[in-house]
């Protein structure tokens, strides 16, 4: 990666100056401030990271032409597709949470797929697509909502789940789309996305520049660093909208965890679902779908539901809450521990998902008429609110304040990576 040695670079974190140096082969560099992984050094990224997105999106494919899961159930068998849980939902009445799992499960990691064998396709034979600041940040933007490894789990305790209901024939496509997303997560952990700007006429800004001290705007795209005095809106190299901190974190960020927190309750009070057999059933809540595992002798599997359930939102909130306090307070308490629990925060939200795949998923493979049916409750739908709020209020807290009010003690200084030179 030669030619990013010597460049520039901030802490996406905590907006740290970084110089960036060598790295032996496999090596990361991390910041040295906050502890934020700042980039790694990956041999043959561009041709590794295609060849697995290829995998991944044949795989894909695969996984949503072919039979899914099916269930037997007193001699009758009933195939699925990937597509059958969100279809089953919007069949039911509850199309936007159809369509939620339709989008989480399918077109978002699709599109994605897509997005990036666009852009390496070409960069691996020395071209720069048309377009690629906004494929880029399409894919970006996709990133955080395309949701194979929740689904998967998902999938698997809808699979124990119905056990004690029915005989579960797993289909090709289950085993495809278990290899679609371990190689798609490989594919993402190979690339490096510095590779990208390579080739890019708009350079870094200089070490002079650098040095006058002057405030910086970085890009959240793509990680440009230009003085503040430039006047820019958008980057000049991928288009992001520039801003210095993300606009009005501190309101955004409560305006959204508080509506969360309201619509945590009735996520909690109405049912998320109705397992029918033979003419009856009644409907549970989440805290009563935990019950009912664990007095079914599913110990493991429902502490996990209780925990991505319950356990990660109501810490989710709380932690989010505590840091908007401490930002508010302009607190210089362990920042960097306060940065290490925000990224935990931002990570761990999006697995709370399993609960409302379970619900699609068991609504679109339980329609056995009289015998056996799973409705969906009102409940699935304010609990997959409160996820999509939570993930959204993450995403907008802005972990550079946490480190603003800790940097007025005179520690803006800049800080030299590894063993770099600080150039001339
Ligand atoms: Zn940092
Ligand atoms: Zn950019």
């Amino acid at each position: 990666m030669a030619d990013a040695v010597g460049e520039l670079i901030a802490c996406h974190e905590c907006d740290r100056l970084h110089w960036q140096a060598a790295l032996p082969p496999g090596g990361r560099a991390d910041c040295n401030n906050c502890g934020a992984l700042l980039y790694r050094d990956i041999p043959d990224s561009l041709n590794r990271a295609l060849a697995l997105y290829l995998t991944a999106l044949l795989l894909f494919i695969i996984a949503n032409s072919f039979p899914f899961l099916a269930l037997e159930f007193g001699g009758r068998v009933e195939s699925n597709l990937l597509i059958s849980g969100g279809w089953a939902l919007y069949e039911m009445g509850m199309g936007e949470l159809g369509l939620l799992v339709f989008l989480t499960s399918i077109v978002f990691p699709l599109l994605t797929m897509l997005g990036m064998l666009y852009l390496l396709i070409p960069l691996r034979f020395g071209e720069r697509p048309p377009a690629m600041g906004l494929v880029w940040r399409l894919v970006n933007g996709l990133l955080p909502w395309s949701l194979l490894g929740v689904f998967l789990l998902g999938t698997l305790v809808a699979v124990i789940k119905l056990q004690d209901l029915a005989n579960v024939i797993p289909g090709v496509a289950l085993f495809a789309f278990a290899a679609s997303m371990f190689a798609y997560a490989a594919a993402r952990a190979n690339f490096d996305p510095r590779k990208l700007w390579v080739g890019s006429p708009i350079r870094q800004l200089t070490a002079d520049a650098a040095r006058a001290g002057a405030p910086l705007h970085t890009c959240h795209g793509c990680g440009l660093l230009r003085p503040l005095s430039d006047g820019l809106h958008h980057c000049p190299r991928c288009g992001s909208r520039l801003h210095y901190r993300k606009t009005d974190s501190v309101n955004r960020t409560w305006a959204l965890l508080i509506a969360a927190a309201l619509l945590f309750i009735p996520a909690n009070v109405f049912p998320i679902m109705e397992v029918i057999q033979f003419g009856q059933g009644e409907p549970d809540t989440i805290i009563s779908g935990v019950i009912k595992l664990i007095g079914a002798g599913f110990w493991g599997l429902g502490l996990l539901v209780f925990f991505v359930s319950i356990v990660v939102p109501v810490a989710k909130l709380v932690s989010l809450a505590w840091l908007l306090k401490t930002v508010q307070k302009r607190s210089s308490w362990r920042p960097r521990d306060r940065t290490r629990l925000y990224r935990v925060t931002e990570v761990v939200g999006s697995w709370s998902m399993v609960d409302v795949f379970l619900v699609g998923l068991l609504t679109g493979l339980v329609s056995l008429d009289v015998l056996a049916t799973v409705r969906p409750g009102i409940g699935a739908t304010f609990f997959a609110s409160v996820v999509i709020l939570t993930m959204f209020a993450a995403m907008s807290f802005d972990s550079r304040l946490i480190w603003d009010t800790c940097d007025e003690d005179g520690e803006t200084d800049e800080h030299v990576q590894g063993s770099s030179e600080v150039p001339a």
